[in-house]
C-alpha cells in the first residue's frame, strides 16, 4: 500500500459523497436529524484539503492522522466511529506491515472491530455496520484465498450494496433511529448508505488504477 492510494481513495470518496447530497440528506431526514450529508461532506473535504501533508507520511501514519482529524471535524455519532476505524486501521498496519492483501484486510477488519467496540453495536441493528461487517468478512475471505484485486473489488461492491439494502427492513436498535421503533422500517440507514458509497467509490478507483 502507498500513501498515494489513500489520497486517491479520499478524492474518490469526496466525489461520491458530493454526488449523493440529496440521497444522504433525505435518508437522515427520514430517520435521523438530517445532518449526515453535512457531516460526511465536512469530513471528506477536510481530508482532501490535507493531501499535501498526508503525502509526506507513511500509509499507517496517514490513516492515523485522518482518524484524528475526523474526530475533530465530523460531528454526530458517525464522526468518532469513523475516526476510530481509521486510527485502528493505521495502528494495525503499523504493527503488522502493509505489504500484502492479507495484512490490509486484517487492518480493515481491526478498523471495523473498533467501530463495533466504540458504538457497542453489531450487524442487524440498522447502522453502518450492516455494510462494514459483511464487507470486512468478504475482504478477509478473498484475501486469504489470494484472490485477484479486480475480483475483490467487484465482490466488495456488491456485498456493500446488499448490506446497505438490508437495512431497509430493519428496526434500529442503535443511534437516533432507535427511538422510532417500527416507523424506521422501509427506510435505508443513512450511515449504511454513505459506507456503501465509500466502498463503491474506493473499489472503482482501485479498478481504474489496476
Ligand atoms: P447523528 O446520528 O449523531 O446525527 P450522523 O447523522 O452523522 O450522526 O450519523 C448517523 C449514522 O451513524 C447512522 O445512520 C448509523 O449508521 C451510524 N450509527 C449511529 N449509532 C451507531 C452505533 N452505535 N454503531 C454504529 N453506527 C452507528
Ligand atoms: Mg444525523
Amino acid at each position: 500500500m502507498k500513501t498515494s492510494h489513500i489520497i486517491n481513495a479520499a478524492q474518490a470518496i469526496q466525489q461520491a459523497i458530493l454526488n449523493n447530497e440529496s440521497t444522504l440528506e433525505s435518508l437522515d431526514r427520514e430517520i435521523g436529524d438530517g445532518d449526515h450529508f453535512i457531516n460526511m461532506k465536512r469530513g471528506a473535504n477536510t481530508i482532501v484539503e490535507m493531501q499535501a501533508e498526508l503525502a509526506t507520511l507513511t500509509p499507517d501514519a496517514a490513516l492515523n492522522k485522518i482518524g484524528m482529524k475526523l474526530l475533530s471535524t465530523i460531528g454526530g455519532a458517525s464522526g468518532p466511529l469513523l475516526a476510530s476505524f481509521f486510527m485502528s486501521m493505521g495502528k494495525t498496519l503499523k504493527e503488522n506491515g502493509d505489504d500484502s492483501q492479507l495484512k490490509i484486510a486484517a487492518a480493515f477488519a481491526a478498523g471495523v472491530q473498533a467501530i463495533i467496540q466504540r458504538g457497542k453495536a453489531d450487524i442487524g441493528e440498522k447502522t453502518m455496520l450492516d455494510v462494514l461487517i459483511p464487507v470486512s468478512n468478504q475482504l478477509v475471505l478473498l484475501a486469504a484465498q489470494n484472490c485477484e484485486t479486480q475480483k475483490i473489488c467487484t465482490s466488495l461492491t456488491s456485498v456493500a450494496e446488499a448490506g446497505m439494502l438490508s437495512t431497509k427492513n430493519l428496526i434500529a436498535t442503535k443511534g437516533r433511529a432507535a427511538g422510532l421503533g417500527e416507523r424506521a422500517i422501509g427506510h435505508i440507514d443513512p450511515g449504511a448508505k454513505s459506507c456503501q458509497l465509500m466502498v463503491e467509490a474506493v473499489c472503482k478507483r482501485i479498478l481504474l488504477e489496476a
